[in-house]
C-alpha cells in the first residue's frame, strides 16, 4: 500500500509499505478515505522527537471498514467509523475510569497512552496510509451516519481537533455567560472556540497573528485578538473591563512563538495566567514534551517550561493539562454534526491526495496564509 513515511527533519515521501492488515482477533481493517495533517504532526515532521525514520504519519483517521477480525462482533465491514487518535485497549484500570487518552496497554510498560503515528506513544503505525490496522476495533471505531460519506470533512475532526477543543474548553471549567481567550488560532484553537460558542461562552477571543486564521474566529462569532499589533493581555484585559477573562485555553504549545523575537517556551502558558482572572480555570492543550532537543536554550531543551507559577498560586489559578481522552467527547459531537448543529469543516483549506501530502506538509508546517486544515483522501 502507499502511506506517508518519515525520513528525517522535514523530509517525508509516499513510499510502497507492507499492507496493513488483521493481526489479531480484536482487529479492525478500515481503508482510509480521510486523514488529516495535524500541527502534532509537525513536532515529529520538524524533527524535534525521536520518531523514528521509516515510520507512517497520521493520527486523524476516518475510513470504511473493509474486514475485522473473528473476536469482532459490533463493528461490520462496510460501516464508516471515525478512530480516536488515542489507541486504547478498554479494558485496562484507566480505560474504565474513560481515560482512554492514558491507556495503561497501548504503550509500553510504565508509560500510559498510545497514539497512531506518533512518537514515544506505543509505536502504532499511522493512517496517512490507504489502510490502517485499528487494535481493539469494537472499542475504539466510532459509527458514522449514513450520511458520513458526504459530509467527511465535518466527521474527520471526530478524531482529534474537535474533540482536543472541547476537553481544552472543559478542562478551563466554562460555564454559560462566561468569557475565555483562546491563545493559538490554529486547527486546534479553533476548534476550541466552536466548542466555547456551543457550551455558551458570552465572549470568545482568538489570540494569532495569522490574518487568515482570525478571520476563520471571526466566522464564527470569536473576537480575533492580532498579537503582532500589541500585547495579547493588554487587548485581553480591554475586552474584559480590566478583570480577564473567566477562562482561558492553550492550543499552542512549546513552539509558541514570540512577536517581540524573544524565546520562551512558556510564553503562551505565562499569558494566560496573566489574561485571565484571579480563580480563573485554564485547560492546556497546546503540547509540552519532557524533551525538545530543537529549543533555543538548554532548559527548554530539558523540557522544563518557564512558567510564572508564581503569579498562578497568586490568582488562584487552575489548570488541566494532557492529551484528549476523544472517546469521551466523540459521541455527542458526532450527534452534534449528524443534526447539523455544527459544522466543523468551516476550517478545512485543502483536499489533497496522498501523493499531494509531501508538498502540503511543507506549506502546513510553513503556516503559509490560507493553509489551515489539511485533510487527505488517500483512496477516494
Ligand atoms: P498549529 O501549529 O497549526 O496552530 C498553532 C497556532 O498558534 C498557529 O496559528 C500559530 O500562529 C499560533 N501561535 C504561535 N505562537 C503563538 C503565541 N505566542 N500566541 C498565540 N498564538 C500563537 O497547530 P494545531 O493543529 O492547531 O495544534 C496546536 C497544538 O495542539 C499543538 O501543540 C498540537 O500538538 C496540540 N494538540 C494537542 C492535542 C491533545 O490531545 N492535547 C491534540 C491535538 C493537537
Ligand atoms: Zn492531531
Amino acid at each position: 500500500m502507499k502511506a506517508l513515511v518519515y525520513h528525517g527533519p522535514r523530509q517525508v515521501s509516499v513510499d510502497e509499505v507492507p499492507d496493513a492488515r488483521i493481526e489479531k482477533p480484536t482487529d479492525v481493517l478500515v481503508k482510509i478515505t480521510s486523514t488529516n495533517i495535524c500541527g502534532s504532526d509537525l513536532h515529529m515532521y520538524e524533527g524535534r522527537t525521536d520518531f523514528e525514520q521509516g515510520r507512517i504519519f497520521g493520527h486523524e483517521n476516518l475510513g470504511e471498514v473493509i474486514e475485522v477480525g473473528g473476536g469482532v462482533d459490533k463493528i461490520r465491514v462496510g460501516d464508516m467509523v471515525s478512530v480516536p487518535f488515542n489507541v486504547s485497549c478498554g479494558h485496562c484500570n484507566n480505560c474504565e475510569h474513560g481515560l482512554t487518552n492514558y491507556c495503561l496497554t497501548a504503550n509500553e510498560p510504565g508509560v500510559a497512552g498510545g497514539a497512531y503515528g506518533f512518537a514515544d506513544m506505543g509505536g502504532w503505525a499511522g493512517g496517512q496510509a490507504e489502510y490502517l490496522r485499528i487494535p481493539w476495533g469494537d472499542f475504539q471505531c466510532l459509527r458514522l451516519p449514513e450520511d458520513a460519506k458526504g459530509k467527511q470533512n465535518d466527521y474527520t475532526m471526530l478524531s482529534d481537533i474537535l474533540p482536543t477543543g472541547w476537553h481544552a474548553v472543559e478542562m478551563s471549567g466554562l460555564t454559560p455567560g462566561e468569557t475565555i481567550v483562546i491563545y493559538g488560532g490554529g486547527p486546534v484553537g479553533l476548534m476550541a472556540a466552536l466548542s466555547a460558542t456551543v457550551k455558551g461562552a458570552a465572549k470568545v477571543m482568538v489570540v494569532d497573528r495569522h490574518p487568515d486564521r482570525l478571520k476563520l474566529a471571526e466566522q464564527i462569532g470569536a473576537i480575533p485578538i492580532d498579537d503582532s499589533k500589541g500585547s495579547p493581555v493588554d487587548q485581553v484585559m480591554e475586552q474584559t473591563g480590566g478583570r480577564g477573562a473567566d477562562r482561558g485555553a492553550e492550543c499552542v504549545g512549546y513552539q509558541a512563538h514570540d512577536p517581540q523575537g524573544n524565546e520562551d517556551n512558556a510564553l503562551t502558558l505565562n499569558n494566560l495566567v496573566a489574561s485571565v482572572k484571579f480563580t480563573g480555570g485554564i485547560g492546556t492543550v497546546g503540547v509540552f514534551i519532557p524533551q525538545d532537543p530543537g529549543a533555543p536554550d538548554e532548559l527548554a531543551q530539558q523540557g522544563k517550561a518557564r512558567f510564572d507559577f508564581g503569579t498562578f498560586w497568586f490568582k488562584g489559578q487552575q489548570m488541566g493539562c494532557g492529551q484528549a481522552p476523544v472517546k469521551r467527547y466523540n459521541r455527542h459531537l458526532r450527534n452534534l454534526i449528524a443534526e447539523n448543529k455544527i459544522t466543523p469543516s468551516w476550517i478545512v483549506s485543502h483536499n489533497l491526495t496522498l501523493d499531494q501530502a509531501p508538498d502540503a506538509y511543507q506549506h502546513f508546517d510553513a503556516r503559509d496564509e490560507g493553509w489551515t486544515k489539511v485533510v487527505l483522501n488517500p483512496t477516494q
